[in-house]
């Protein structure tokens, strides 16, 4: 009898080894009913009645997530906003909330105004300070701490043991969205995180052709029922096929985002030494500031995301990505296609983003094609 547990690697190469009963198959059954059949006594002992509250294409990704995080428990969303404000929803009336001032655009904006219409209030920190952290959190009314490390665009990184340490504290759950990092990079519940969120349209998936978010618990308590109750309520539900793609993109979960980490350490450190680039934001550079906090949660690699400061300012950096032949000029990350993106165009008026600023996603091509690319469009 085997007594060591497997390594994640291995787990998710195998969907945790799943196989379909009835037929033997190795992959498991897309199942698109809405609808369950009722016991003639009136009970559900199968335990479905209702596609919207619960879907059998979801057992294995949650179940494969709940694993790969080290968590209680996991459930798959439509997106990754759907998984993400189903937890601010989730909290009381009035109850403040404490998020980064450099993070995922959308959902800063989505906190932000849900807080001005009265549902929460809600206060931006530098949550690369664990003094500002500690600062702005409030006993017994600070209900909910979120975090992104590494962060967007700037790849900023918070201490995810020492912010679960003041939101403890203080009495508030600690959440982590690890989008960019994937649980092949950092566990945040091993760190002492309550919740960790994914856009699963990223890295989980990978292949730039799903949307789809998740949340993972580290205790299945009253807070995650809650959860539970607003994915089924809120409706925000991932389609059957899309949960079974999910799956699929999980299996190489691993390779992807190993190629892809080693691949953006050499390509920032060539970008490094180009005179066009006035800066390389990349947590695996020493020159970055979270470089230390960094290699202390990270295991095996600092992601895929990178970013520059193109030396020529706004109009060099939109010319520079006019310029690229293989990168591709989209948004989104964490897909096997590398994507460079003048970030502060998309997210407008008010961005904290510099304007010179172009992200990197980098996916599994051979990086010296990609280096060669970039280094052909940076102003000459
Ligand atoms: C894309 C993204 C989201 C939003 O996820 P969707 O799947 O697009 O809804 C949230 N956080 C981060 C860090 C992201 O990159």
């Amino acid at each position: 009898m085997r007594n060591q547990p497997f390594h994640p690697a291995t787990l998710a190469a195998q969907g945790l080894g799943w196989t379909d009963p009835t037929t033997g198959a190795v992959v498991m059954p897309i199942q698109p009913a809405t609808t369950y059949i009722r016991d003639a006594d009136n009970q559900y002992r199968r335990g479905r009645n209702y596609a919207r509250a619960d879907n059998p294409g979801y057992d294995q990704p949650q179940a494969l997530l709940t694993a790969l995080e080290g968590g209680a428990a996991s459930l798959v969303f439509a997106s990754g906003m759907a998984a993400a404000t189903t937890v601010f929803r989730a909290l009381p009336l009035g109850a403040h909330v404490v998020a980064p001032r450099i993070m995922y655009h959308s959902l800063r904006r989505w906190i932000a105004a849900y807080a001005a219409d009265g549902h929460l209030a809600a206060d931006f920190v530098d949550t690369t300070s664990l003094d500002a952290l500690a600062a702005a959190v409030v006993p017994g009314r600070t209900r909910l701490v979120w975090v992104e490390t590494p962060a967007n665009p700037l790849w900023s990184i918070t201490d995810i043991a020492g912010t679960a340490e003041i939101a403890h504290r203080v009495g508030a759950l600690l959440a982590v969205d690890s989008t960019a990092a994937s649980p092949v990079l950092t566990r945040p519940i091993e760190l002492g995180a309550d919740l960790v969120m994914h856009s699963a349209t990223k890295y989980l998936n990978g292949h730039s052709d799903v949307i789809a978010g998740s949340l993972t618990t580290a205790r299945d308590d009253e807070f995650w029922q809650r959860l539970v109750a607003g994915r089924s309520s809120g409706g925000a539900i991932l389609g059957s096929l899309e949960a079974y793609l999910l799956l699929r993109g999980m299996r190489t979960l691993y390779l992807r985002v190993e190629r892809a980490c080693r691949s953006a350490q050499r390509i920032a450190e060539a970008l490094a030494e180009n005179p066009h680039v006035a800066a390389v934001l990349y947590p695996g550079l020493p020159s970055h500031p979270g470089h230390a906090a960094a290699a202390r949660q990270m295991t095996g690699g600092f992601g895929g995301m990178l970013s520059i400061r193109v030396a020529g300012g706004e109009a060099a950096a939109i010319a520079t990505a006019a310029r690229v032949e293989l990168w591709k000029r989209a948004t989104s990350l964490g897909g096997v296609e590398s994507l460079v993106e003048h970030r502060a165009s998309i997210e407008g008026a008010g961005t904290p983003v510099p304007a010179d600023l172009l992200r990197l996603s980098v996916g599994i091509e051979d990086p010296d094609d990609l280096i060669a690319d970039l280094a052909q469009a940076l102003p000459a």
